[in-house]
């Protein structure tokens, strides 16, 4: 029996739906929340990611800046982007897309960030509040997991749940999300030793790996929520064909596109999991949906009306863990 399809875009747009009010709420204080973005170069990939989290804060009436250092930008001057963001108060959010070019020191650059206004979650001071269980700006894609799973109504206190994948901006923030909501949490990578095995004894399981299709039918136990946060693009004939033998519309895809994407999970655990996101339209309208949350946040926590001492508590830093 086919499993229950996880629709990321109707729960973007439930979100989408609250953050409205929340953006006029703040608009009748003067306040409008806004992101900036620094794309260095011209990495194809990053423009398109970029273009949409713009096009998101557009949709949404939030101001958004690009800040379009060139691929040969040092350190410094990547250092000089990032303090002038922050200095600025009508700027709540900076995102730095990833990756930066290679003469870049990217660490630098990430924890040069004001922790308030951090919304990608990447800064170590959030890490370490994330940690700690303190309040936070969480990481967008784990958060965004966590927002699927419990609007559709996923048990998760008391659940075994297995995150393959440790990086990060995915794997870690997602294993100590779960870990908060009180799931038992294994974390597995590429020298787990039986990777099937354990991903066989999840109720829930968390596929951040980057290999397409990898995680097969038989690894997962009939019934198991199963969150694929993959995004690989397929453009090797033999390769769509063995992976999407038996989905002919997705062959057809890819003979009319030459390429298809496909999760880090093999499209026919669809058949043995309980629930499942699909890829696309899973797990990525979530990672701009928790952007946009995290935006408007920063901008209510650091300058919304009644900002107190509350805020200052948290050293600047902003909402709750989600
Ligand atoms: P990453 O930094 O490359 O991390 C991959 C993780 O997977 C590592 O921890 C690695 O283990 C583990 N791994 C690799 N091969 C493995 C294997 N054969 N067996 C077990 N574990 C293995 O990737 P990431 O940034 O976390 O992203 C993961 C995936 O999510 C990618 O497909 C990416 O495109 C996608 N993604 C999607 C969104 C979205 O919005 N939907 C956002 C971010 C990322 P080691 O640590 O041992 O190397």
């Amino acid at each position: 029996m086919a499993s229950r399809s996880l629709n990321g875009i109707a729960i973007r747009d439930q979100i989408y739906a609250e953050l409205k009010d929340e953006i006029a709420a703040l608009s009748s204080a003067g306040i409008r929340p806004g992101l900036a973005a620094v794309l260095v170069g011209e990495n194809p990939a990053s423009q398109i990611y970029v273009r949409s989290k713009i096009a998101a804060c557009q949709q949404l009436g939030l101001g958004s800046w690009e800040i379009k250092p060139p691929a040969s930008a040092t350190t410094e001057e990547l250092l000089q982007v990032v303090a002038e963001l922050n200095a600025r108060e009508d700027v709540d959010g900076i995102l730095v897309q990833l990756p930066l070019p290679p003469q870049v020191d990217a660490k630098r650059v990430l924890e040069a960030v004001d922790p308030a206004k951090d919304v990608d979650g990447f800064h170590p001071a959030s890490l370490g509040r994330l940690v700690s269980g303190r309040p936070v700006l969480v990481a967008c894609t784990p958060a965004g997991c966590m927002e699927i799973l419990k609007r559709s109504g996923i048990q998760i206190e008391g659940a075994d749940a297995v995150v393959v994948g440790r990086s990060d901006i995915v794997g870690k923030p997602m294993a100590l999300l779960l870990m908060h909501a009180n799931a038992t949490v294994t974390i597995c990578h590429s020298k787990t030793r039986d990777l099937p095995g354990t991903v066989r004894s999840a109720d829930i399981v968390i596929a951040a790996i980057g290999r397409a299709a990898m995680i097969e039918p038989s690894w997962v136990r009939p019934g198991a929520t199963v969150i694929d946060v993959g995004i690989n693009r397929i453009t090797d004939a033999a390769e769509a064909q063995r992976i999407f033998a038996n989905f002919p519309a997705k062959l057809a895809q890819f003979q009319e596109k030459g390429s298809v994407l496909v999760g880090d999970v093999h499209p026919a655990v669809a058949e043995v999991a309980g629930a499942m996101t699909p890829v696309p339209g899973g797990v990525g309208p979530l990672t701009i949906a928790m952007l946009m949350s995290n935006t408007v946040k920063a901008a209510r926590l650091r300058r919304g009306p009644g900002v107190n001492a509350a805020r200052r508590e948290i050293g600047g830093a902003a909402a709750a863990i989600s």
